[in-house]
């Protein structure tokens, strides 16, 4: 039999059928409703010409439209490609084209991104439009169309494991985005090693805070769906909404960025007394300062996980322990082992090696590339074969991400291979530099990267937000980073700026702020 994300559904409707799946605004849908709806958007599929293999193109923010899409296009073997909605018309001309997709799902919202480039669209011959009322001669409304097919049973494809269901796009953090292609084996593999590390159960109500569009975001549908729990939509990442819907649901885990989180520490604080609530569990992706960790489980009582993986690896590979496993453990070295990116999960090979393959030592202070081996790891990149051979090589992934390992096993993602600063030939991680500045009180978010330096070659500069109203000087933020770091790695410059550039998904960045700066430097 092969592993397949229809079988995640399957599941929940046999076992969890009358329970509430979704929850998208002020609607519920059980399973057994979420089934039937899937099942008419796969007959409609079909009755587009849609064939196993064809692309198709959703850009939607976290709705019960583009949760349906999921299953409503794998039961034809068909590929989604999700559309971060943060891009701009000329980024989904390249993408859909790219990809060479054959319909598009858009909600109504964001229709007005694709008008402009509807007549360049080489592949994409429907576009259907959730939330619109009335289909016209651009588009069709999605309750009608969809509203015109069968909820029966669908006749699905015949699949394999191997067959490519997703087509994401990495985040562009870097440069271009990469189309990534992962299989149904690949999601399933997450979805069994996260739902095992979060011990997901038919108890759990997820808040969807991170954009499922979005490969972190992606992968959570299949486990929380699977294990029968409720999954409680939410357009956008709004610290004051979040933390309604944390009230009325009585949501058990969420998983967001850590900007998100730390908008939502912020927002809790300032009303703590008003709010009743029973999270669980909190899950980030990218290293946070060790001051962030114990906030958040002191301030909000919620357990932190902080997670590690890229879109190549479908997408995680590291977790933190759950709390049981650090119940012996003095505080202080709980939240250090939380900053880390943590060991690596259940069907994932992980190691940091040095530039002649070699595992680095167990101190936590050698440090080398990350690279993973697995059944989750992509079958490669879309139309980019070298690309492919560059990243996967006898077969590990290399991950472009440095890393140390401690003692136990736990990995702590150091940087990346490209924002590392080279100092007087000394390494220096931007991720410890900023985490100085998040102790700060005054600072909300912090940003360092590398601008020339003509005796060092390269110095840190600091790109610092401060809290409204609050009034920071340079000399005074690099006081405190020499109180708190060896001089070396203290930044000997730094800039104000109201926000930081960021990806749809909230990572900051740092190549616009390094061109900037670099630049800017006389
Ligand atoms: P692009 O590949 O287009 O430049 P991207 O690498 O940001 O963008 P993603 O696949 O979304 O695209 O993100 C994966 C990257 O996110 C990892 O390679 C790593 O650099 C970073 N990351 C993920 N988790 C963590 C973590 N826990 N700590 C530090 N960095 C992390
Ligand atoms: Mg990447």
């Amino acid at each position: 039999v092969p592993l397949l994300l229809t079988e995640f559904l399957d599941r929940a409707v046999r076992l969890y059928g009358d329970k509430p799946a979704i929850i998208n605004e002020d609607d519920t849908y059980t399973y057994k409703e979420l089934n039937k709806r899937v099942n008419r958007l796969s007959h409609g599929l079909r009755a587009l010409g849609i064939q196993k293999g064809d692309r198709v193109a959703y850009l939607a923010p976290n709705t019960l439209e583009m949760l349906e899409g999921f299953y409503g296009i794998y039961q034809l073997g068909a590929v989604m490609v999700p559309l971060n909605i943060r891009l701009t018309p000329e980024d989904y001309l390249y993408i859909l084209n790219h990809s060479e997709s054959k319909a598009l799902f858009v909600d109504t919202e964001l229709f007005h991104l694709i008008e402009p480039i509807k007549e360049k669209l080489t592949t994409v011959t429907d576009i259907i439009v959730h939330y619109a009322e009335e289909s016209t001669d651009q588009y069709r409304s999605y309750d009608n169309w969809s509203g015109s097919f069968p909820e029966d049973a669908f006749d699905r494809e015949e699949l394999s494991e191997d067959d490519v269901c997703s087509l994401l796009y990495t985040s562009g953090t870097t440069g271009k985005p990469k189309g990534v292609m992962l299989t149904h084996r690949n999601n399933y593999l997450h979805a069994l090693s996260t739902m095992h590390h979060l011990r997901v159960s038919d108890r759990d109500t997820l808040l969807h805070v991170l954009p499922m569009f979005h490969v972190n975001g992606w992968g959570s549908p299949f486990y929380y769906t699977a294990n029968g729990a409720t999954q409680v939509m939410l357009r956008k990442a709004d610290p004051a909404i979040i933390l309604d819907k944390v009230e009325k649901h009585r949501v058990s885990i969420m998983h967001m960025a850590p900007t998100v989180l730390n908008a939502v520490l912020d927002k809790y604080n300032s009303k703590k007394p008003e709010i009743e609530q029973d999270v669980r569990v909190v899950i980030a992706g990218s290293a946070p300062p060790l001051a962030f960790v114990s906030r958040v489980e002191e301030d909000l009582g919620w357990e932190f996980i902080q997670v590690y993986g890229m879109t190549e690896s479908s997408p995680l590979s590291l977790a933190s322990y759950i709390r049981s496993h650090h119940l012996d453990e003095p505080k202080e070295e709980h939240y250090r082992t939380k900053a880390k990116a943590g060991v690596e999960m259940i069907g994932n090979e992980v190691r940091v090696v040095n530039d002649e393959g070699e595992e680095v030592a167990w101190d936590g202070t050698e440090i080398g590339e990350v690279v993973t081996r697995s059944n989750g790891v992509m079958k490669g990149y879309w139309k980019n074969e070298e690309a492919t051979q560059a990243a996967i090589r006898n077969g590990w992934l290399h991950t472009g991400d440095m890393g140390v390992v401690d003692h136990k096993g736990n990995i702590e993602i150091v940087d990346r291979k490209k924002d590392i600063i080279i100092s007087g030939g000394e390494n220096i991680s931007s991720i410890e530099v900023e985490g100085i500045f998040y102790e700060h009180p005054e600072v909300i978010e912090a940003a360092v990267v590398a601008i020339p330096h003509e005796k060092w070659g390269e110095t840190p500069h600091a790109i610092i937000v401060p809290r409204n109203g609050a009034e920071l000087t340079e000399t005074e933020m690099i006081q405190f980073a020499r109180e708190r770091l060896a001089h070396y790695k203290c930044p000997t410059s730094v800039s104000f700026l109201e926000e930081l550039p960021k990806t749809a998904s909230g990572k900051i960045q740092k190549v616009h702020l390094r061109n900037q700066f670099w630049e800017n430097r006389e």
